[in-house]
């Protein structure tokens, strides 16, 4: 039944590729998609409420101290800084983030970024301004690509960027904003006093944070997940750090970072990155927005003879007329496609995606889809087959899939293990339709919940082992 299920859904998708696609099957000559565009230019903390946490900071500390609960701090040693990020162990993609600003070290304040009041260590522009008077005094490390995608599975994790005791945490709320409007000052945070008496404060984490107060981490410890708390346009990171004395500081070093004269990290990275964070193939074109309801993966990696793939690059960094070299590859290695893109100019996120319709008699097995970028190959396998695809999956998870928030978009789920979902799906302009193909078995959680208009299928055991 449930087989029969799978095969009559591929049969359609076979027709409609037939009478929709015709001939033309080499439409690599556009590249469609560019910058991933976020707008903060309101800070992530109000003034007062700033204020007010460095006073609650420093009595924080105070109490400790009393309590004979606070560690020493060892006069005239230097923090080191490792990446306060990492990506989690179920996270696909080879690279995860990108960082969108820096510190602003302009104390003209003028509401814009990326504009003439700012100027980041580096001597660039690469970071924002309020209005109300207020300058980046962090460094932004933004998930990406699919970064609702990533703050539903716990994609992106924060960890210890130094070895130290937490002196402060909030929690608790909403963690999906897209927005300032009334959240401001209601981030969920961890706010970290190294040895040295330095203080790093790791903020806009997704709600449930685990630690305590008092409590000691080691440097790279997980302290929580990346979120959209607090006023927050996406999901990011923002980390910002005070020397000892209780001065701001840039962790990075650079020519126009006149805070402190050198980088507090142990290793640096450049002030350009330029990679592709993941190469990847989709049944859709991918679609962006804020909360996760308004993003699409469209992940596929199963494709049949005739239909449509959408193969996609995500950039970090991606430096103006650079050129990436893309590729398909048949399952014994020779060139079925090959084309070039030229970035028209820099972005520090962007995408491009091509389309080509898949041929209707070429050899079935694992295709791939290479693209070289500033010396380097990426790879992403897809199968090609007139039958059914081994378990590909839209979500692939070492142990699962755990659904949540909101969907309003055709989406497929298929894993080999279980599924579990709190998800609401409700109808869009047109009737949904989401499946839910699961290897082993799929719960509905308390949460879950289908509203008019859809249309669901949940297959267990639908795909070939
Ligand atoms: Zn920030």
């Amino acid at each position: 039944m449930i087989r029969l299920f799978t095969k009559f859904l591929m049969l359609l998708l076979l027709l409609i590729s037939h009478s929709l696609l015709s001939q033309d099957q080499h439409q690599i000559d556009h590249a469609n998609g560019g910058a991933y565009a976020f707008t903060q230019a309101a800070p992530c903390l109000s003034a007062a409420k700033r204020g007010a946490l460095k006073a609650s900071i420093k009595s924080r500390i105070q109490k400790l101290h009393q309590d004979g609960k606070l560690r020493k701090s060892l006069a005239g040693s230097l923090v080191s800084l490792d990446p306060p990020i990492r990506k989690a162990a179920n996270q696909t993609s080879q690279h995860f983030y990108a960082i969108r600003n820096f510190v602003d070290h302009d104390p003209l304040a003028t509401g814009s970024q990326f504009g003439s009041s700012n100027l980041d260590y580096n001597c660039g522009v690469r970071t924002y301004d309020s209005s109300s008077g207020y300058n980046h005094q962090g460094t932004d490390f933004c998930s990406w690509p699919f970064p609702w995608h990533a703050y539903e599975n716990d994609l992106m994790e924060v960890v210890a960027a130094a070895a130290g005791q937490i002196i402060g945490i909030d929690d608790g709320n909403a963690d999906d904003n897209c927005d300032c409007i009334n959240n401001f000052d209601s981030w969920n945070a961890i706010y970290i006093r190294h040895a040295d008496g330095s203080v790093a404060w790791y903020g806009h984490l997704k709600k449930g944070i685990t630690k305590t107060v008092g409590q000691m981490v080691q440097q790279g410890e997980y302290l929580g997940v990346v979120g959209s708390s607090g006023c927050s346009t996406d999901p990011h990171l923002h980390f910002e750090v005070y020397d000892a004395g209780g001065s701001l500081i840039d962790p990075f070093g650079g020519n126009c970072n006149a805070m402190n004269s050198q980088s507090w990290w142990t290793a640096q990275e450049n002030y350009y990155v330029p990679r592709i964070n993941a190469l990847l193939t989709h049944y859709l074109p991918p679609i962006f927005g804020c909360p996760a309801l308004n993003e699409s993966t469209h992940f596929s990696d199963c494709f049949h003879p005739g239909e449509r793939i959408y193969i996609a690059a995500y950039f970090r960094d991606q430096l103006s007329a650079s050129l990436t070299n893309l590729r398909i590859r048949r399952p014994n290695g020779s060139l079925q496609n090959s084309w070039n893109h030229s970035s028209p100019q820099y972005y520090s996120f962007s995408y491009w995606y091509w389309y080509i319709d898949l041929p209707f008699s070429e050899a079935s097995g694992e295709w791939t889809v290479e693209a070289d970028y500033q010396g380097v190959t990426y790879e992403h396998k897809f199968e090609y087959t007139a039958g059914e695809c081994s378990c590909q999956t839209e979500h692939a998870l070492t142990s699962g899939t755990r659904l949540s928030g909101g969907l309003s978009a055709a989406r497929k789920y298929e894993v080999a293990g279980e599924i579990e979902s709190k998800q609401t799906i409700s109808t869009g302009p047109s009737s949904v339709d989401v499946i839910y193909d699961a290897g082993q078995s799929i719960s509905l959680l308390s949460g879950f919940e289908l509203r008019s208009g859809v249309v669901f299928s949940a297959l267990v055991g639908g795909c070939s082992p």
